[in-house]
């Protein structure tokens, strides 16, 4: 499987993505993102989803993304069969061109997702997680998102 590579990926956020997504799975029983955009000094992650987040759920959605993340996890990889992948997870993102062995990135014991980009070893090496904004437009919130060095 290819590694994606360009100038502005940062596996820092895409590592944060990750925790992102699991949480927002753990809270409101929504798929991961479906689309998103990571750069380095912002993101944004879109979800299939009924209604705008309230303040309290967005403070509790930055509060538990940096619980995790400061738990220290590592970031591992493993590689399964499809056969494996398919019976667990989502193959659906997944572009025909994958292989019949799939890459899961496991971060601790928090999330297991299929994926081929690039992450941190550790959360530690992720900073702080701060969610700037969310909006909802035809049944897409969106959820802007940047980390602090600290
Ligand atoms: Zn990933």
């Amino acid at each position: 499987m290819k590694v994606q590579s360009n100038k502005q990926y940062n596996p820092q956020m895409h590592s944060a993505e990750h925790i992102l997504n699991q949480t927002m799975v753990r809270m409101f029983d929504c798929g991961r993102s479906f689309s998103n955009h990571i750069e380095k000094k912002k993101s944004k992650c879109d979800y299939h989803f009924d209604r705008n987040l309230t303040e309290a759920e967005i403070s509790e959605l930055n509060k538990r993304v940096n619980e995790t993340i400061k738990r220290n996890l590592p970031v591992i990889e493993e590689f399964i069969t499809k056969d494996e992948a398919d019976k667990i997870f989502n193959l659906e993102k997944l572009p025909d061109t994958a292989g019949e062995t799939i890459r899961i990135i496991k971060i601790g014991d928090y999330d297991a997702c299929p994926c081929s980009g690039l992450h941190v070893s550790n959360t530690s090496e992720i900073g702080t997680f701060k969610i700037n904004s969310t909006d909802f437009n035809e049944r897409v919130l969106r959820v802007r998102f940047k980390l602090l060095d600290e």
